[in-house]
């Protein structure tokens, strides 16, 4: 079984050789800070106590508070947990925002729980976890499996806890201690299309340097979630093409006029298959498929020495978090593939909670026009410099976006 962990590690060990990093900056960088482990104790609507293990895991906040989403996954390991922890330092050194990294996760499949029971989850979560996060500590968002309402009840158990009889608690800080919250509940505009909106813009960056049109460029997106909807809808509004698009079931490919369209049907028959006027395929054979972009944008370690000769696309976008394995990724790159890395095409996320956290802390609303403005000029900026650095240093994007991340840290450590 693959350990994202250790690949994390590897990565930073191949960067840390390229930089001449001091071994004790090496070491320290080498795991989180630290790692909290719990047993969270749900009330089951059939009267019976189950306990589900769940973890927070902070890498490093020389930059600032921890940062990072909680993930509800099955699939959920601390291993896990720690790589996207560590993933996250290096994104928000990226984004140039400051915040350090940090990540949450429950061994959970959250369909599988009544509303009832993934309320006492989500507030259990935040009852094992109250003393290690905070606005000014480490800073909760959502991930896979959890989302706005999920956020805007471990805020709710927070506040219980931290504004309880004879506690003084200060209001902005507390809305500031989750991001990704509904709007109506101190959330920000525009952060559900973050993480896609994000990726778009980078992409538009990038067509330019090749010398490409948007137009004739035809993509393939794994997930129809929060990411790859929005990434692939704001793409297709870009001139795009979409050809392909999945869901845990598997995907469908054709000419995808409508994303919407293909939401909706998804949510109305729980799959995006058997979309009307498509052909069915699996999601191994979406990634396979003679595309110009793919964007995989569901989970990690998708892309594994087992498929990556068969990958035909020219450029990838990791929306994803950790979607290719390090021994994957040598093979694109010998291929010719050019990979934009997670920490650069998917940091739009952060970067709009890092503004609603901002937004929170001054007790300020900003209008979304503002917030994509200022969205779009911190990551093209981001990709900018990460570009420069490829190009000066001879590296593939995702060793000049490490350079970028690792150099600011350890200035600050
Ligand atoms: P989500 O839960 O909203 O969506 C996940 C999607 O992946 C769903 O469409 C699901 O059907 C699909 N999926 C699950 N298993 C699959 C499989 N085996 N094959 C193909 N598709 C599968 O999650 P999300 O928030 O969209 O996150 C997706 C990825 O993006 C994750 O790696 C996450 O860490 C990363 N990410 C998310 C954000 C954010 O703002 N939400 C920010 C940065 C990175």
């Amino acid at each position: 079984m693959i350990n994202p962990f250790l690949n994390a590690q590897k990565q930073l060990e191949e960067v840390g050789q390229i930089m001449n990093l001091a071994s004790d900056k090496l070491e320290i960088l080498k795991n989180p800070q630290s790692i909290l482990e719990v047993n969270i104790p749900v009330k089951m609507d059939n009267g019976e106590v189950k306990l589900f293990k769940g973890f927070r895991s902070q890498h490093n906040n020389a930059l600032g508070p921890y940062k990072g989403g909680i993930r509800f996954h099955p699939g959920v390991t601390k291993e896990e947990v720690m790589a996207l922890s560590m993933w996250m330092s290096w994104k928000c050194s990226v984004a140039g925002i400051p915040f350090g990294g940090g990540k949450g996760g429950v061994i959970v499949d959250p369909k599988s729980l009544s509303e009832a029971e993934l309320e006492q989850l989500s507030r259990g979560y935040v009852k094992a976890a109250a003393n290690v996060i905070g606005a000014n500590l480490d800073v909760p968002a959502p991930d896979v499996g959890t989302n706005g309402k999920v956020m805007a009840l471990m805020q709710d158990e927070y506040s219980k806890i931290k504004c309880s009889a004879g506690t003084i608690c200060k209001n902005n800080e507390i809305m500031a201690s989750f991001t990704g919250k509904p709007v109506n509940s101190g959330g920000s505009l525009g952060r559900e299309q973050a993480t896609g909106r994000g990726g778009v813009f980078i992409l538009e960056e990038l067509t330019k340097k090749l010398g490409r049109e948007n137009k004739d460029l035809k993509i393939a997106v794994q997930g129809i979630g929060n990411v790859g909807y929005w990434f692939a809808k704001l793409a297709q509004q870009a001139g795009f093409k979409i050809i392909a698009i999945s869901d845990s079931k598997g995907g469908v490919k054709g000419e995808l006029s409508d994303i919407e369209k293909i939401k909706e049907f998804k949510e109305e028959t729980g799959s995006v298959l058997g979309f009307p006027n498509t052909e069915k395929i699996s999601n191994e054979e979406l990634l396979e498929l003679e595309v110009d972009i793919l964007v995989p944008a569901a989970l990690e370690n998708v892309i594994t020495v087992k498929n990556a000769d068969k990958i035909k696309t020219k450029i990838i976008m990791e929306m994803a978090n950790g979607p290719i394995t390090p021994e994957a990724d040598e093979i694109l790159n010998k291929k010719g593939i050019l990979v934009v890395p997670d920490i650069l095409a998917n940091c739009g996320g952060v970067t709009v909670s890092f503004f609603e956290w901002d937004q929170n802390m001054k007790e300020e609303k900003w209008d979304e026009e503002t917030i994509n403005k200022k969205l779009k000029k911190i990551v093209t900026d981001s990709f900018a410099q990460i570009w420069q650095i490829a190009q000066e240093k001879k590296l593939s994007l995702r060793l000049a976006a490490y350079v970028l991340a690792i150099d600011k840290i350890t200035s600050r450590m």
